[in-house]
C-alpha cells in the first residue's frame, strides 16, 4: 500500500516569531542569533527573516559576518521559552490528526497521513487543513511537502519556501526528482557533490541513471543509499514519538579561553543543565558527547557510550571530563565547549537501576537540587566545583548561544 507522509516545516521559524511578538520588525531583515557587538560579537545566527535572507544571511552565519552584511537589520537574542511554547501549539495542531508525529526540532516534523482518509478525506485537503489552521490560530506560515516517503516529502517541503505546499505523487516520483540537484539529497554536502559533478553528476536525474556499481566503488555503503534515494526510494517510517533525540548545550567565550580551569568549569555547568533537561523530560541517555571548537574554527568531537544510561550530572561530567583528555589542549585556546547526550530511555525503565545501591544516594540528592532548582529558579545552587573558582563575572564570561 502506498504511504502518505507530510513533511512540514515552518519558515525561517525564530525570526517569524519575533516579527509576530513584535509588529515593528515586520517587512525588516531580523536577524535572531547572540549579540552581534557591532561586529566583533562571537556566535552565530540562529534563524534570519526572508528579508534578511536577501542580503545573503543566512542560519549558523558568524553572528559578525551577518552584522558586516547588514548593519541595519533587527538583531535580537532568541527567547527559547517563547519558541518551545509556539512549537507545542504547533505540535498539538499535528496530534489532532494523527498519533503518527516525528518531530525533527521545534518547528519541523514528519506526519504519516497513511489510513486517515477514512476519518479525514484526502491527505492533500488534511494537510492543506493542518497548514491553514497553524496559520488561522498562531499567525505564522509553513511549508508543507507531501510524498510516499520521507524524502519525498522533505525534499517538496523545502521547494517553494515561503508559505510554499507541494505535492508529489508516487507515479510523478522520477519527473519530480530528474532536473533537481543531487544536493537535495540526504548526506550529499560539497565534498560528495564535487565527487559527483567528477562522475558527470549533477542532477538527481543523472544520478539515477548512473550504474550502482560506479557509485558503491566511490562511495561504498553510502553509494547503495545514493543510488536507492536518487530513485526516489526511501522505507524508513515516521517514528511516533513526542520526545527530542538529543539533548545539548553549548557556549561560545567572549574571547578565546586558554584556563583549564575555566574550561573544565564550563563544561561542569554544562553538564549541569543537560542533565536538569534530561531529568525534567524523565529521560535518561548512554552516549554522551563533548564538542570543543579551537581559535580558527577548527572543531572537535567525541563521544562515549556508557554501559549503562544516566541522567546524573556526575556521570556526564566525568565522561566528559574522560573525553578531553584525549583531546590535545595544550597551548590551544578554545573558542567554543558543547556537552550533548542521546540514545534515551523513559526513566520508567529503568527504575531498578535508579533505585538500587549507591546510585540511590545520588540520585536522591540530585532530585532535590532539581526540586530547588524548578522553585528557585536555576542560579541558586551550584556544585561546589562550579563555584569554587568561577566567580560571578567568570558566569559572564560567556554567552550561551543556545537556548
Ligand atoms: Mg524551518
Amino acid at each position: 500500500m502506498s504511504r502518505k507522509i507530510i513533511h512540514i516545516d515552518m519558515d525561517a521559524f525564530y525570526a517569524s516569531v519575533e516579527q509576530l511578538d513584535h509588529p515593528e520588525y515586520r517587512g525588516k531583515p531580523v536577524i535572531v542569533g547572540s549579540d552581534p557587538k557591532k561586529g566583533s560579537g562571537r556566535g552565530v545566527v540562529a534563524a534570519a527573516s526572508y528579508e534578511a535572507r536577501k542580503y545573503g544571511i543566512h542560519s549558523a552565519l558568524p553572528i559578525s559576518k551577518a552584522y558586516r552584511l547588514c548593519p541595519d537589520g533587527v538583531f535580537v537574542r532568541g527567547r527559547g521559552k517563547r519558541y518551545v511554547e509556539i512549537s507545542s501549539s504547533i505540535m498539538e495542531i499535528f496530534y489532532k490528526y494523527t498519533p503518527k508525529v516525528e518531530p525533527i526540532s521545534l518547528d519541523e516534523a514528519f506526519l504519516d497521513l497513511t489510513g486517515t482518509e477514512r476519518l479525514w478525506g484526502d491527505v492533500e485537503n488534511t494537510a492543506r487543513k493542518i497548514k491553514d489552521q497553524i496559520q488561522r490560530d498562531l499567525h505564522l506560515t509553513a511549508s508543507v511537502g507531501i510524498g510516499p516517503n520521507k524524502l519525498i516529502a522533505k525534499i517538496a517541503s523545502d521547494l517553494d519556501k515561503p508559505d510554499g505546499f507541494v505535492s508529489v505523487p508516487e507515479s510523478n516520483i522520477q519527473e519530480f526528482l530528474e532536473n533537481l540537484s543531487v544536493k537535495k539529497l540526504w548526506g550529499v554536502g560539497p565534498q560528495t557533490q564535487k565527487q559527483l559533478i567528477m562522475l558527470g553528476v549533477e542532477s538527481i536525474g543523472d544520478l539515477a541513471r548512473l550504474n550502482k556499481d560506479v557509485l558503491i566503488d566511490r562511495f561504498g555503503k553510502m553509494g547503495e543509499i545514493l543510488c536507492h534515494h536518487a530513485k526516489g526510494l526511501d522505507e524508513n517510517l515516521v517514528h511516533e514519538e513526542r520526545s527530542v533525540k538529543s539533548i545539548s548545550n553549548e557556549v561560545t567565550f567572549n574571547r578565546d579561553e586558554d584556563s583549564q580551569e575555566i574550561i573544565r568549569n564550563t563544561l561542569l555547568s554544562l553538564s549541569e543543565k543537560v542533565g536538569f533537561r534530561l531529568r525534567e523530560k524523565n529521560l535518561r541517555g548512554r552516549t554522551i558527547q563533548l564538542k570543543i571548537r579551537f581559535e580558527g574554527f577548527d572543531t572537535h568531537t567525541r563521544s562515549q557510550t556508557l554501559e549503562d544510561s544516566t541522567c546524573l550530572d556526575h556521570d556526564i561530567y566525568e565522561t566528559v571530563l574522560l573525553m578531553l583528555q584525549s583531546l590535545d589542549l595544550n597551548s590551544r585556546k578554545v573558542r567554543l565547549v558543547g556537552v550533548g547526550i542521546s540514545q534515551f530511555m523513559d526513566s520508567e525503565n529503568c527504575q531498578v537501576s535508579l533505585f538500587e545501591g549507591e546510585s540511590d544516594k545520588t540520585t536522591r540528592a540530585q532530585q532535590a537540587m532539581d526540586l530547588i532548582k524548578q522553585r528557585f529558579g536555576k542560579r541558586m545552587i551550584k556544585r561546589g566545583g562550579t563555584i569554587s573558582s568561577q566567580s560571578e563575572s567568570n558566569t559572564k564570561k560567556y554567552s550561551p548561544h543556545s537556548f
